[in-house]
């Protein structure tokens, strides 16, 4: 039976197994930490979202800064996916895993003009505009690209999605989007300029969401946009992006299915007469979070003499910044449960030399020295947010199906950490 929150990961006897595969095996072949991930999870919850949308235009397009790894982008290009990006990199980086740019949104509220060149340039689907101000320059860049850029206002419907603070994004006081009010005074202006072409609107009302209701009330929001843009000849068949957000399972959460959540917003849309419209939606975590492990080795067990044990493992914050950046709860499991230690509650923290550097606290295991233990739920916002602190590498990465498996990303070499760096000229060294 496959562990909550992680529909294929179980146990096989005592080993825990990714699909086909024993994570402790992977982790003796590959090394650790390592991050593992399920190509059928992730198709599988792609196809939640298909199955809602069939019959009807409409694209998907991945929010790949949740995990951004090529060979995880090439999966969802492949599936028929399209992207929403956020970075000129991310741009490349789709285009290098062979997305077609008219699959491509472009969302974010600092867009360069180098950025935005080049997305004319590759011809993407559509920008998403966040502020006034961007419509202004945008229009400018395009102009003198001899281009036209599609847009969509991203608004913000001011709605509360209940997330924690640092992944809401739909409420007022929030960088995020044209507030609902000046909306229709953008589109008046976006309509004016000359490098412009109204295609959409759009909104992203957070992170996490696991209820409908926001969702439902976001686009009530945006369906009333909407009527009023067009009733005065602004633009005419705008597409409706409603954004990701749809939150996961870490710890019992029950959000709805992809294909629920889709449903009743099709529902809605129907029912108020924007049925004929092209829907798109940008999920990210609901389509990756559920399918990846980080597979970590137990250095140490130490207690701290205040009454506290901790379990040292190999992997840490900067493997895995959710939990010390959102006080976040991934569930983490022993990777062989014959359990010869006893059972103690740890705090399983990592080798960075910060406070905040931990996975999990108070949790009960029975591991020792040189045991693998996995983090669930880890293939959205984890690799992607890596970085090198403490001159660590960042891990490797392998993509699972069935009894196969891939090695997708090599571990980061001492080489690979220092490529850039320049030391000073021996001049420069007699400054002071
Ligand atoms: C991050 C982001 C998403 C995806 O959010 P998830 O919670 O991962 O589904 C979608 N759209 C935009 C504009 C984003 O910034």
């Amino acid at each position: 039976m496959s562990l909550p929150g992680a529909p294929y990961v179980a146990y096989r006897g005592d080993e825990l197994h990714l699909e086909g595969r024993s994570l402790s095996a992977l982790a003796r072949e590959f090394g650790t930490p390592l991050y593992a991930y399920s190509r059928s999870s992730m198709l599988d919850a792609l196809s939640g979202y298909e199955r809602a949308l069939a019959g009807r235009e409409h694209l998907v397009c991945y929010a790949m800064k949740a995990n951004s790894t090529l060979a995880v982008l090439q999966l969802f290009a492949a599936a028929g996916c399209g992207f929403d990006i956020v970075s000129g990199g991310e741009l490349e980086r789709v285009l290098a895993a062979g997305a077609e740019p008219s699959r491509v949104v472009f969302s974010g509220v600092g867009k360069t003009r180098t950025e935005m060149r080049r997305a004319l340039e590759v011809g993407v689907r559509c920008f998403n505009v966040e502020s006034s101000a961007e419509l202004e320059v945008l229009s400018e860049v395009a102009v003198a690209a001899g281009r036209t850029a599609r847009i969509s206002l991203r608004i913000n419907p001011d709605v509360d999605a209940g997330t924690h603070p640092y992944i809401s994004t739909g409420l007022k006081n929030n960088k995020f989007g044209i507030a609902h009010d000046q909306a229709l005074a953008s589109y008046r202006r976006a309509a004016a300029l000359p490098g412009l072409e109204v295609v959409g609107i759009d909104c992203h009302i957070g992170s996490q969401i696991v209820d409908a209701s926001p969702y439902l009330d976001a686009l009530d929001r945006l369906l009333d946009l909407v009527e009023a843009v067009e009733a005065e000849g602004l633009a005419r068949h705008l597409h409706l992006d409603l954004g990701g957000g749809l939150g996961i399972s870490y710890t019992g959460e029950t959000p709805p299915s992809a294909e629920a959540l889709v449903r009743s917003l099709l529902e809605r849309i129907d029912a108020r007469g924007h049925g004929h419209r092209t829907v798109l939606f940008e999920p990210g975590r609901s389509l990756v979070g559920n399918a990846g492990v980080l597979v970590s080795e137990v250095l140490y067990l130490k207690d701290s003499g205040g009454g506290k044990n901790f379990c040292v493992v190999d992997a840490a914050m900067n493997d895995l910044m959710r939990p010390a950046m959102y006080e976040a709860w991934m569930n983490i499991v022993p990777c062989d449960r014959a359990g010869r230690a006893t059972p103690r509650d740890y705090d399983v923290v990592g080798p960075i030399c910060e406070s905040g550097d931990w996975l999990g606290r108070d949790r009960k295991l029975a591991v020792t020295a040189g045991d693998h233990v996995a983090v669930l739920s880890a293939g959205a916002y984890a690799m992607s947010m890596a970085s090198n602190y403490n001159t660590r590498g960042r891990a490797a990465e392998v993509l699972v199906s069935g009894d196969r498996a891939w090695l997708i990303r090599e571990r980061e070499t001492t080489a690979d950490l220092l490529r850039g760096e320049r030391l000073l000229p021996n001049d420069a060294q007699s400054w002071y």
